[in-house]
């Protein structure tokens, strides 16, 4: 699983940091930014909760290909 953030539609809120700061950070101008490539299996349930919660819905989860189909 991998999680996206559109940076245009980010209005810097923070709850996303909050809400898994294991997975997202903020620059300079407060954007959102991912920290990992592949979310951890234990953080997939944080990852998927801030895509809800996100008051802009700037948070997607992209599913990982599955190899050999
Ligand atoms: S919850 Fe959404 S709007 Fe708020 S900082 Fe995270 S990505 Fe940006």
């Amino acid at each position: 699983m991998k999680v996206v953030v559109d940076k245009a539609a980010c209005v810097g809120c923070a709850r996303c940091v909050r809400t898994c700061p294991d997975l997202f950070t903020q620059d300079e101008k407060l954007k959102a930014v991912v920290l990992v490539e592949v979310v951890p299996p234990l953080s997939e349930l944080c990852a998927k909760a801030t895509a809800l919660i996100c008051p802009v819905s700037a948070i997607t989860i992209e599913q990982a290909e599955v190899k050999g189909s």
